[in-house]
């Protein structure tokens, strides 16, 4: 059996992964260690809930801790790019967890926080950098950070990072990192655009990846509810009145989207609180916190937002809006089911948004029950070769090149089959049981892949 041990991790990391309370290697943990301690540079398939920090982060605090750094001021020797600011808090805290045995100095960059904080810790001296690339850019710029000791150099969702326009401030930061370095790059797509990434900024690397792809926990209950548009926040609020015990996970398509419920929410004596990019850091790790310690018993966030968020299993999503790229799906439900536990993800599904429901299930190769609540039947029916919106609320951005969004894995949208099993085992009491939304394969070629004029949030 793999264990920490077996994997060649020193007594200080040992120490502090038992402290953690983690007593087993993940899959990628298992695979890219001993890769990463070798000193291989390492292409790992991995999103958030993998374990895929420690993945790299251990290996990376293990090789800095071998060497002793210079004299003087300690100049960042590992740089660690990622694409939001919640992640680099979210991997800082991780990193300084798992090296609390060593001495070693972690340092957050990102904006929307003062820069002043920011060069002071600079000043003081950094062992791991973890930064998000524009703010980054501004510390090199004006002669602050300095990367010309960098030897490893890990781009942390990497494909959030292009998804989100980072490419040019990403090629810059490769330019200034000495060509003298190990590599690792974690990505939950192996698209075109991140094998030429691989390519031009890796040497021979190895590829490591976790089980299959697009895979919920089968712990999950999935179920959707028709529902017209202007009717879904009464829906809401009723399901929330239902669940009045369960901290619930709400994600909305759009920041103004996600406020106005939230407030709307608060209206209805339901007391939420929203993430979204609008708010500055310090009013999102507030509301981040308030929903972890429990005070928060609904969070409303928008996809980009909630990248990387470290949140506990929770017994509930909801998606007000389904996302327009059906891999967010995955990404939102990942937040309950974890660790064996029971989760439902429920979705409210308008007329409009019946294609997008049949993108979700083509991706799951699986059936999302339709259960229409009394008193909510929608106007017309869901159907599922709804044209896909062009536009879902104007907030996302067609990423460049290649075929966005695929998945390691994935076939090509010719080739991919209908739904077949079941993906829900509902144990409520349905109104409508019958309703289940059928694909057939006609369905299943027609508008395949992500819609054209799809866009990620660039500003979430
Ligand atoms: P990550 O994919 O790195 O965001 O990690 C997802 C969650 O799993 C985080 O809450 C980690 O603290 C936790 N985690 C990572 N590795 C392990 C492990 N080997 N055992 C238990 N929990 C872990």
């Amino acid at each position: 059996m793999t264990t920490f041990e077996t994997l060649g991790l020193s007594p200080a990391l040992l120490r502090a992964l038992s402290e953690t309370g983690y007593t087993t290697p993940t899959p990628i943990q298992a695979e890219a260690i001993p890769l990463v301690l070798g000193g291989h540079d390492v292409l790992g398939g991995a999103q958030t809930g993998t374990g895929k920090t420690a993945a790299f982060g251990l290996p990376l605090l293990q090789r800095l801790a071998k060497e002793t750094p210079a004299k003087g001021p300690r100049k960042p020797r590992a740089l660690i790019l990622v694409p939001t600011r919640e992640l680099a808090v979210q991997v800082s805290d991780n990193l300084k967890a798992y090296g609390r045995h060593l001495r070693m100095n972690v340092t957050t960059i990102f904006g929307g926080a003062g820069m002043q904080p920011q060069i002071d810790n600079l000043r003081r001296g950094v062992d791991i950098l973890v930064a998000c690339p524009g703010r980054l850019l501004d510390h090199m710029d004006s002669g602050h950070a300095k990367l010309d000791a960098v030897e490893l150099l890990v781009l942390d969702e990497a494909d959030r990072m292009l998804d989100m326009g980072f490419l040019p401030q990403m090629k810059r930061i490769l330019g200034r990192v000495p060509k003298e370095r190990q590599t690792l790059l974690f990505s939950a797509t192996f698209e075109p655009r991140i094998k030429a990434l691989a390519l031009e900024f890796m040497r021979d690397p190895k590829q490591v990846q976790v089980a299959a792809n697009n895979t919920i926990a089968d712990t999950i209950v999935h179920r959707a509810h028709p529902v017209d548009n202007g009717r879904k926040r009464d829906l809401l609020v009723e399901l929330l009145a239902r669940r009045h015990t369960d901290q619930v996970l709400i994600f909305g398509k759009t920041k103004h989207g996600c406020n106005r419920l939230a407030e709307q929410l608060a209206e209805a004596g339901l007391p939420s609180v929203a993430i979204h990019g609008n708010k500055s850091q310090a009013q999102r790790q507030k509301a981040l916190d308030a929903f972890k310690a429990g005070r928060a018993r609904i969070l409303v966030a928008t996809d980009v937002a909630a990248r990387g968020l470290d949140i506990p299993n929770l017994p509930l999503v909801i998606n007000h809006d389904l996302p327009m790229v059906a891999e967010d799906y995955v990404h939102r439900i990942g937040r309950t089911g974890r660790n064996g536990a029971s989760g439902e993800a429920l979705s409210l599904v308008s007329p409009e948004e019946g294609g997008l429901l049949r993108q979700i299930q083509r991706m799951l190769k699986a059936e999302i029950a339709m259960e229409t609540v009394e008193g909510f039947e929608p106007s017309q029916p869901v159907r599922l070769d709804a044209p896909i919106p062009k536009n879902g609320g104007g907030q996302r951005r067609q990423p460049a090149g290649g075929r966005p969004g695929a998945r390691m894995g994935e076939q090509k949208p010719g080739g991919q089959r209908p739904p077949r099993k079941p993906a829900a085992r509902g144990h409520g009491k349905p109104q409508d049981r019958g309703a289940h939304a059928h694909a057939g394969p006609k369905q299943h070629r027609q508008g395949a892949g992500r819609p054209q004029g799809a866009r990620r949030d660039t500003r979430a």
